[in-house]
């Protein structure tokens, strides 16, 4: 007997902490839009008081969660009646749970046809719409589902809220019941502005639809974009429709937004295949769905089937399974990515999100990490934003316990020890190192790609084996690789290991910009590279570039300025550097340009004719030029002259080129057809 006491102490206190949490969590959700828990979790609390109601009924009081909708209004709105309560729907969370609703139904309409229409559940903010003689009177949230918040001005704002509406009949009065939502795009652009301004983001588009929707000026509202989806009317002067289908489609006609997607199926089963269908397909949408709600289609069966105090017996909602939940932060670590950006990342307790278990989260970076406010031992809400890498939207503050510890992000590379840096203007920290091996393949990727070294047949296959195999360990040790090291590799026979081979002995002739570019120094571009090399032909120039002289430099801003220094700074990328030099490799213009002049003879065949004065060539110059670069000069024009090169004060020749109408350049196009090909 005292057992039995102790076990009612027990579960009447069960009870009551649950409702107490339940009232907690409506208050942060339907009052402040700002939830402290997943959806999922909520659902949980309300499942287990449920069932402990359902098998103790006589601790039920008029006061439970269970026994009414949502909470009541807030007092700085006005209050409203609806005319006929909105209720709550009944939730599924599996198809048997959809199953066991029909033979509910079959069971207290027996011999009756069922049919159903399955609708996408939009996940916004309920609310209700009088006409009267056609016109928008007056709008109101669901609130406790008899009275709501007053809101029409802010509807009013939503462009699909017909003001007037079509057809004929001019006095229809009517309450219809829909769903105020925010598209996932207007909903991202919202929280980026938020971001730039420094407020607080909202967790998801229902909490922004439902925060923008119940402003109290107006004039915010207008500057959020809103819309509608409408699926339920009554009228209080009576009706002839049989059918939901039919309700929808007259809602369609006198001007609201219906949505397209609804579908009227001959028996559950078709109904839960058609839910099955928007569990994958419900990313394809611009608007969140928290899952599907099945209603059946006879609205003289509706009656006949009626409601209990929080929900119709005639309709029930398909949740989805989570795409949000909340779990605990046991670490941040870092990981380097292949360009070096540093990322760090939570490491979770697992969770199961949308189907699949989950145990780190990105944090983006560092700034990300201190506007959410994440510290290890937080407990955070994570969701999968239709995207593969679910991401932390939150911390639950209120769960901390002051043992959390805040995260710092390491001033070495985690995986190299190099020093890390972060350059101003950027979010991601850096590593720099050429020897870093979280990056080595992309270094080696884009230094054998065609606008650096151009190695062609060390593709990625090749690539991975290399590193795996450690027969490389950053970019020099391309140079030293050996016959018998390729040979070993698989799918490597003996002719693409002579043409690698080959590929990696001519690429040591490649130019100065192109090694450069090569080397993958943050923001140095081909160009950029190019630009280096005019104003230093070696290397090692370059290498010893001050801060002030690169900043000098056209089209070299303090950006690129202070990358270039922070790159050299490194030791081990200079060792690297003697590496490819004892290599061989081209580490100077002048070389280059010689090189490059022997081979070129961009003007064979070309007959030059000079006349006039140059300003920057002696007429000795520019005839060793035109020679060198396969070209002729003789002193008389004919029709066999290509060019006459006109310099200041030109003589005779220049006119007797007019005559035969020979090509005539001055000294800018000549140096133009000079360096062509340079
Ligand atoms: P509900 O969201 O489970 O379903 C009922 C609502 O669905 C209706 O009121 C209507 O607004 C909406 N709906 C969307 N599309 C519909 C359609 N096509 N036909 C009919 N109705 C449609 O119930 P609820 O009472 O609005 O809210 C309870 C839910 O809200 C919980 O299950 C939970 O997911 C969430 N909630 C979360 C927290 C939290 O702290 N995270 C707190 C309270 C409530």
């Amino acid at each position: 007997m005292i057992h039995n006491f102790d076990n009612h102490v027990n579960i009447i206190k069960k009870i009551e902490e649950l409702r107490e949490k339940i009232r907690y969590h409506n208050y942060r959700y339907y009052v402040l839009d700002d939830p402290t828990v997943s959806d999922a979790e909520y659902d949980r609390l309300m499942k287990g008081l449920i069932e402990l109601e359902e098998k103790y009924p006589r601790y039920i009081t008029p006061y439970s969660p269970t026994q009414r909708v949502g909470i009541e209004p807030v007092s700085e709105f006005t209050t409203v009646k609806h005319i006929t309560p909105m209720l709550s729907l009944a939730n599924a969370f599996s198809t048997e749970e959809l199953r066991a609703f029909n033979q509910r139904i079959k069971k207290l309409i027996p011999q009756q046809k069922l049919e159903y229409v399955v609708e996408l559940k939009i996940d916004g903010l309920a609310v209700a719409l009088v006409y009267e003689n056609s016109i928008f009177i007056r709008g109101a949230t669901r609130g406790d589902g008899v009275t709501g918040e007053e809101i029409t001005s802010n509807l009013r704002i939503i462009k699909t809220i017909p003001l007037k509406l079509f057809g004929e009949d001019n006095l229809l009065h009517c309450e219809v019941y829909g769903e105020v939502y925010m598209k996932k795009s207007d909903f991202k652009k919202l929280n980026e502005e938020r971001i730039k301004k420094g407020e607080s983001l909202f967790a998801n588009p229902r909490n922004a639809a439902a925060g923008s929707a119940r402003q109290l000026d107006p004039r915010i509202t207008a500057q959020r974009h809103l819309d509608t989806f409408i699926y339920r009317a009554t009228f209080p002067e009576g009706n002839n429709f049989n059918t939901h289908i039919e309700v929808l489609n007259y809602l369609k006609k006198i001007g609201f937004k219906v949505n397209p997607h609804i579908k009227l199926c001959q028996d559950i089963e078709e109904a839960i295949n058609y839910c099955q269908k928007w569990i994958e397909k419900k990313e394809e949408l611009d608007y969140e769905i928290d899952g599907m709600v099945i209603k059946v289609n006879s609205l003289k069966m509706r009656e006949e089937l009626g409601s209990t105090t929080r929900s119709p017996r005639w309709a029930i909602a398909y949740k989805f399974p989570a795409q949000q939940v909340t779990t605990k932060v046991q670490d941040i670590i870092v990981q380097v990515g292949r360009t070096g950006a540093l990322t760090p990342v939570a490491v979770l307790d697992p969770v199961r999100i949308s189907g699949s278990v989950v145990q780190r989260a990105t944090l983006h970076n560092e700034d990300e990490i201190r506007r959410k406010d994440v510290r290890i031992g937080d407990i955070v809400l994570i969701q999968k934003a239709g995207e593969v890498i679910p991401e932390v939207v939150k911390v639950i503050k209120e769960k901390r316990t002051g043992k959390e510890m805040e995260f710092v992000m390491p001033s070495q590379c985690p995986v190299c020890g190099a020093k890390v840096f972060r350059l101003e203007g950027e979010v991601a920290s850096r590593c720099n190192s050429l020897t870093c091996p979280a990056q080595i393949k992309e270094r080696i990727r884009h230094f054998a790609s065609r606008n650096a070294m151009d190695i062609e047949g060390l593709g990625p296959a090749i690539i991975d084996q290399l590193v795996e195999n450690g027969l490389i360990i950053d970019i020099s040790n391309l140079y030293f690789l050996k016959r018998s090291d390729l040979i070993a590799l698989q799918r490597m026979g003996e002719k693409s290991v002579d043409n690698l081979l080959d590929a990696i002995e001519k690429s040591k002739k490649k130019s100065l910009a192109n090694l450069i570019y090569g080397l993958g120094i943050r923001y140095v571009g081909l160009h950029t590279s190019e630009v280096i090399t005019r104003s230093y032909s070696t290397l090692d120039k370059f290498e010893k570039a001050r801060l002030e002289a690169l900043i000098e430099i056209n089209e070299i801003g303090p950006k690129i300025a202070e990358s270039i220094i922070l790159f050299f700074k490194e030791k081990e990328n200079l060792a690297i550097i003697e590496r490819l030099r004892s290599a061989g490799l081209n580490f100077n213009l002048e070389e280059e340009k010689m090189r490059k002049e022997k081979v070129t003879q961009i003007l064979a065949g070309k007959q030059f004719v000079l006349t006039g004065t140059l300003k920057d060539f002696t007429r000795t110059q520019a005839k060793k030029i035109i020679i060198e670069l396969g070209g002729r000069v003789t002193g008389s024009v004919s029709k066999k002259t290509d060019y006459v090169v006109a310099g200041e004060e030109p003589g005779s020749k220049y006119q007797k080129a007019q005559e035969l109408g020979v090509n005539i350049i001055n000294e800018e196009e000549f140096k133009k057809i000079i360096t062509k090909n340079s």
